[in-house]
């Protein structure tokens, strides 16, 4: 279809195609309810980012200016040079590093964006129904731009997970809100003119954003980054304001309240309150490591062959999977070993911990792709009143979200955490390389007590050689 070019300018058109691109947001969103639907939903979400841009480029006076379509198009082919090829080569596991860092990308444009404008109506007039919403931008793109930063160095196990803390900790935050606060609020009072300012809101919201993320210990990282993103959206929804912009503000506010809640929901899975994250109070007061293994507790080592025979003669088996199993990519292998169990009329259910993995619904997603129904999948609340008359408990991968210190230790960084409940079943069988702790950091005594064994090695060979047991038998 070719459009008259008459339409092109024209204003009406453009909120058209406008509307058309947040009713493609909103109708992706929805296809993300499901790891079935999630790859279209995606897709079309995509196409209304790429019609939201063609509205942007249409709009009257966004072209001005001899080098500005040049300057757009270096952006969009630097983006893209950099954007298309991560994310097509970033591995599944690595997935929530990519997502920590585009979302702060997405919060430092926000902060330079108000930097532009701030600098566009420097010494002259500044609407204060524009220069609010860039000041509110600056804070909190500045603070998710560098608690984001912090969130990939620690996923990405550049720096350490653990809880890093300074003394008076909530004081220093509270310190540097107030800062940007107050810095704001002379901005916009008139004295403008002062970029110093300016540069105040940018450094203090920046140190806040690493202040605030540092402490946070590893196991709770799944609720910080949602925050952090949710952060993004709200800081994006006020650049369209500043900025007029609809597409931003109706973008932005999809990310920010789709944020929120899940972060809420993350936070209850967790049993971690969300003001306590902000106050910096959150992850745990405790950094040292917790050794269970320290009160002479033993490991038994197992072999592929007995645990086949376990599983053999179980009534009910439950899988309990973990980011150990996304590692190994061993989901395919998983399903091979429910479907020989099933034949031999061993009943098999799968223990969904919601922040089991690197991302939310990551275990729903891998065992979707190994086409594990979806009526064998139980959530954590579910499951464990069920663990009690479980035979056998297969921890496939998983660590932290089995770890029973989370119930009994209160020094324990993961200390009131949910967990997936293993350790009520009549045995445990674990399937990991070694004793090393997973992403919290923090020994598991799940281990080292009596009814557990382990079977050392990568998860997919162990699943295959299990599987090959299960059979032969
Ligand atoms: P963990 O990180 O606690 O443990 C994973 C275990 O998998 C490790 O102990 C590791 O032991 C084992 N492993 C790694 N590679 C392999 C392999 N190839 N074969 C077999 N085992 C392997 O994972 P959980 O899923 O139990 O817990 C998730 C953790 O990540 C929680 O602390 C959660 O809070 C956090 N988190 C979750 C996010 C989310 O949104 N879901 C986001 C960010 C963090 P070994 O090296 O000995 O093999």
């Amino acid at each position: 279809m070719i459009v008259p070019a008459v339409f092109l300018q024209d204003e009406n058109f453009v909120d058209l195609l406008y509307i058309v691109a947040f009713s493609l947001f909103i109708y992706g969103l929805s296809g993300l309810t499901g790891p079935r639907t999630a790859v279209r939903g995606n897709k079309i979400a995509a196409v209304g980012m790429a019609i939201a841009f063609i509205a942007t480029l249409l709009t009257r006076g966004v072209l001005s200016g001899s080098s500005t379509p040049w300057l757009i198009a270096l952006g969009v082919v630097l983006g893209a040079a950099v954007g298309i090829p991560a994310a097509l080569n970033v591995r599944m596991t690595a997935m929530p590093q990519m997502v920590a860092l585009f979302n702060g990308v997405g919060g430092g444009a926000v902060a330079l964006i108000a930097w532009v404008e701030y600098r566009h109506h420097f010494g002259g007039d500044f609407a204060l129904k524009v220069e609010i919403p860039s000041l509110f931008a600056a804070i909190v793109g500045s603070i998710s731009f560098w608690g984001s930063s912090i969130a990939f160095g620690k996923l990405q196990e550049i720096l350490p997970g653990r809880p890093i803390k300074l003394p008076g900790q909530s004081l220093i935050n509270a310190g540097l809100l107030l800062v940007c606060v107050a810095s704001a609020v002379v901005l916009a009072a008139g004295t403008h003119s002062q970029l110093l300012f300016f540069f105040g809101i940018l450094v203090a919201a920046g140190v806040l954003g690493l202040m605030v993320v540092l402490p946070i210990g590893g196991a709770d990282m799944p609720v910080v980054i949602s925050l952090l993103n949710a952060f993004t959206g709200l800081s994006a929804a006020a650049t369209g304001i500043a900025l007029n912009n609809t597409a931003l503000i109706v973008a932005g506010m999809i990310v920010g309240a789709s944020g929120s809640i899940l972060t809420n929901l993350m936070a209850k899975a967790m049993n971690r309150s969300v003001p306590a994250i902000v106050a910096g109070g959150f992850g745990g007061a405790v950094d040292a490591p917790v050794s269970a293994g320290s009160d002479g507790g033993t490991v038994r080592a197992t072999s592929a062959q007995d645990v086949a025979i376990q599983l053999s003669f179980a009534r009910l088996v439950v899988i309990a999977p973990g980011y150990g199993m996304a590692v190994a990519q061993a989901q395919h292998a998983v399903r091979e070993l429910e479907r020989a169990l099933e034949a031999k009329g061993v009943e098999v259910k799968y223990a969904i911990h919601p922040v089991a993995g690197r991302m939310p619904g990551h275990m729903n997603v891998l065992l979707a792709e190994a086409d594990v129904p979806y009526d064998l999948l139980r959530e954590m609340d579910d499951i464990n009143p069920e663990f009690s008359r479980t035979d056998v408990t297969l921890v496939i991968g998983a660590n932290d979200v089995t770890n029973p210190a989370a119930k009994n230790e209160p020094g324990s960084p993961i200390y009131g955490m949910p967990i997936l409940e293993v350790d009520r079943s009549a045995a445990v069988v674990v399937l990991k390389r070694s004793m090393a702790s997973g992403f919290a950091g923090i020994d598991n005594p799940l281990f080292y007590e009596p009814k557990t064994s382990m079977l050392f090695g990568d998860a997919k060979t162990s699943v295959t050689e299990v599987t090959s047991e299960v059979q032969a038998l």
